[in-house]
């Protein structure tokens, strides 16, 4: 355990993951372990924000080699083209400080470890002790399932799983969330008038809102998304399966460090909604045993302290289980736990968390605190 103040390079602060990071370290009061430095890619120059006491100065900029290279401990949500430039420039200097980062760039490396402390604090722990020093968030969807469904896995009871998304605008990004909003906000403009007017023909509303539409500025999703979604997330791989759907085995993996015959076989189709926060998503899994389904419901519950079963009712699904109740909250509700028609090893569930905290800040705040000795 260490009691002094640790200088921290921030990257990427004023972003969605960003944001709620500091947001969160705020709450936590992590800043009295930390002086942090702040950097911009946009206005080097500008005054920082003030999180921790004293004056916090102006801010550096995120491509100064000599600025960044000072640093024991950089933490940066700023995005996968940053992470590619800078992170290996850095290292060529024989920078040797730890790199925590929310990009997927360096997810898969070798000498990479994905963070998800509940999840894999014994897999981070030996990292550290090997001198491993790239540490990365996880992808939201990956995180926020193992958050809530790792006490099936831990356990070895999952044979295969498919994962079928439903992913909020959030996960895209600050600019993602207002395209959806202005979106929302166009469209229900054009039938403003119609629909204040309860006779007027649902047919002509339908009508005008479709072709709002279709000319709606979608240029961050790339398709309109208010009122309707979008089947793929992320590039395509070119054998009929989005990145973001070949994470969902790929990351899984990684951070319960299977491999070989433990390896658990997961697919599924990853769709984008107009969700503003908070990424949900249906599982089917084929366990590798028959267990009633109370077991299954006290291995999910006992598994952390976030993961909370949520009674296969109607009542507590609807009140519970969406991304409106999920959002801003770190527990990760899970619910519609049911043995399906296709055999008593086939078991259902479906979780909502929100993907910007335990998706994506809450264990990049975590992996930093545990690595100056604070948790
Ligand atoms: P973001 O909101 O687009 O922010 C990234 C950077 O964009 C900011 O740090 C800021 O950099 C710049 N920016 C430009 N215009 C902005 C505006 N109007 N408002 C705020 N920032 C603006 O991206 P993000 O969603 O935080 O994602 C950052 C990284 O985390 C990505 O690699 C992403 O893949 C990963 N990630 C995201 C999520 C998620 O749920 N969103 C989950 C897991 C991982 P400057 O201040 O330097 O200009």
């Amino acid at each position: 355990m260490s009691s002094s103040v640790h200088s921290v390079g921030f990257v990427g602060w004023r972003g969605m993951v960003g944001s709620v990071l500091l947001q969160r370290m705020q709450q936590e009061g992590d800043f009295s372990k930390i002086s942090p430095v702040f950097f911009s890619t946009s206005n080097a120059g500008g005054a920082a924000p003030q999180f921790a006491e004293g004056d916090p100065g102006l801010l550096a900029d995120a491509h100064d080699l000599d600025s960044l290279e000072k640093l024991p401990i950089i933490v940066t949500a700023q995005g996968g083209d940053y992470t590619s430039k800078v992170h290996p420039q850095l290292r060529a200097r024989g920078w040797n400080g730890l790199w925590i980062d929310a990009a997927s760039t360096l997810r898969m490396n070798d000498d990479s470890v994905i963070v998800l402390d509940p999840v894999n604090r014994a897999v981070i722990d030996q990292a550290l002790a090997s001198g491993v020093k790239d540490f990365i968030g996880g992808n939201c969807t990956v995180s926020c399932m193992l958050m809530g469904l790792g006490g099936l896995f831990r356990n070895g009871l999952v044979e295969w799983a498919t994962s079928m998304t439903y992913q909020a605008a959030s996960g895209g990004g600050a600019k993602h969330m207002r395209e959806l909003l202005t979106q929302f906000g166009e469209i229900h403009g054009a039938v403003a008038t119609e629909l204040a007017d309860p006779s007027s023909a649902i047919l002509n509303i339908d009508r005008s809102v479709l072709s709002a539409q279709h000319e709606v500025d979608a240029s961050q999703f790339g398709a309109p998304l208010g009122g309707s979604l979008i089947p793929w997330i992320d590039a395509d791989l070119g054998n009929g399966q989005s990145k973001e759907e070949w994470k969902n085995g790929a990351e899984t993996n990684k951070i319960l460090g299977f491999s070989g015959s433990e390896r658990v076989t997961m697919d599924g189709l990853c769709v984008r909604i107009g969700a503003m926060r908070a990424h949900s998503q249906a599982l089917t899994m084929k366990l590798k045993e028959e267990l009633p389904i109370a077991e299954i419901e006290r291995l999910i519950d006992a598994d952390n302290e976030w993961a909370t079963v949520v009674p296969n009712t109607k009542e507590a699904s609807m009140s519970t289980l969406t991304p409106v109740a999920a959002s801003g909250q770190l527990s990760i509700p899970v619910g519609r736990l049911r043995t399906l028609e296709m055999g008593p090893e086939y078991l259902s569930a479906f979780t909502v968390g929100d993907q910007l905290l335990w998706g994506a800040a809450e264990p990049l705040r975590r992996m930093l605190k545990i690595a100056i000795g604070e948790l």
